[in-house]
């Protein structure tokens, strides 16, 4: 954990915002609407990559990340088919499967997004059906694992993606102690069985919410952003042959962005100009070095809103009902984001304002 800093008199205060560039380009961006996690036939999934692209293009979204294990789906053919200047964009993307051969540890799954050549896990190759994945060593911790999962898909350019660290229990929070800052956090899972939420066994064994991983590692000074997605798998008939829902538009992310471009989807994320959800959709969300703004699109549900402003530790630093709210930075967080429930559940995560402190 970071040390907690005295607060200094005159102390200086630097602090750096996702979007922050946005007040003086504020007409020319716009939200798109995204999942980074899907699964086609070229996988596991039920459903050719053209139905699945159409699934989304048809409910709303703009881009997509075709995310097959060890199988780099081409977006170009899909663009051809589905693309359109400003609405709808398949972007390219896959699941890194590693396994691990302690049973226990099934899983730990990174994805790859904006690569250009397909990516083995480290270890031996296993495949089960159609998919392929790696078996690691016993002797290879699962951080490092991570650590070269994620070298591989940066040395293409690409954004990694820590999947559902609570899938089968099998991450724990130092195990990503290591990632390198710019990595993308799920922290909401659009499966059933996830385990999103986290838990104990009763023996002892508790593990921290996906967006507790967060908190962790951002109380650590990790720069991470964290997404909602889908990791869906049925299109067919969903939620038919699996209640536990692999279906499709569950978590998302909102992109604040110049155009609806490669280019500028990828600046976007990488810089944290983004919001995720579950439903909840943001009228506005804006950061400077004395505040954040918060206002909720509210026009639709008639739901009720709270918002929770959440540092350090996970600590809740202001909690306050309603469709707008302002946080006033006081120079002492470390780190402040924001977390968005309604009366319905549904919830939406803004990435985090990091706030540096420093003396004279
Ligand atoms: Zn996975
Ligand atoms: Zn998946």
């Amino acid at each position: 954990m970071n040390l907690v800093k005295p607060l200094l008199c005159g102390m200086m205060l630097a602090a750096t915002f996702p979007g922050a560039h946005a007040f003086s380009q504020e007409s020319a961006l716009h939200w798109y609407r995204g999942n980074t996690h899907a699964h086609s036939i070229n996988s596991d999934g039920d459903s050719a990559p053209d139905v699945v692209a159409r699934w989304y293009r048809e409910h709303g979204y703009q881009f997509l990340f075709i995310t097959d294990h060890e199988y780099l789906t081409d977006p170009g053919p899909l663009n051809a088919l589905l693309g359109a200047k400003e609405r709808f964009l398949l972007l390219p993307g896959q699941e890194i499967t590693q396994w691990d051969e302690d049973p226990k540890r099934p899983s730990a799954h990174v994805n790859a997004l904006f690569i250009h050549d397909v990516i083995f896990p480290v270890g031996t190759r296993k495949c089960v059906g159609l998919g392929c994945g790696a078996i690691a060593p016993a002797s290879t911790l699962l951080s490092e694992t991570f650590k070269a999962n994620i070298a591989a898909v940066l040395a293409q350019g690409g954004i990694a993606q820590v999947n559902h660290p609570n899938y089968r229990w099998s991450v724990k929070p130092e195990d990503l102690y290591d990632i390198p800052d710019g990595t993308l956090l799920e922290i909401w899972n659009g499966q059933g069985h996830i385990n999103n939420l986290g838990g104990g066994d009763g023996n002892g064994d508790e593990r921290p919410s996906a967006e507790g991983f967060w908190d962790i590692l951002l109380s650590r000074g990790k720069h991470i952003w964290g997404v909602g997605s889908d990791d869906s798998h049925e299109f067919k008939e969903p939620g038919v042959s699996d209640p536990s829902g692999a279906a499709p538009g569950q978590a998302w992310i909102m992109v604040r962005a110049a155009e609806l471009s490669p280019d500028a989807i990828r600046s976007a994320i990488e810089r944290g100009d983004f919001y995720a959800s579950t439903g909840i959709t943001l009228e506005d969300y804006q950061a400077n070095t004395k505040q954040i703004v918060i206002k909720i699109d509210s026009q639709r549900s008639g739901a009720r809103y709270r918002t929770q402003f959440i540092g350090r530790n996970g600590q809740v630093l202001q909690e306050s009902a309603g469709d707008s709210t302002t946080y006033s930075i006081k120079g002492v967080e470390d780190y402040v984001r924001a977390r968005v429930t309604d009366s319905n559940g549904k919830m939406a995560w803004t990435q985090p304002v990091f706030v540096h402190r420093g003396s004279f």
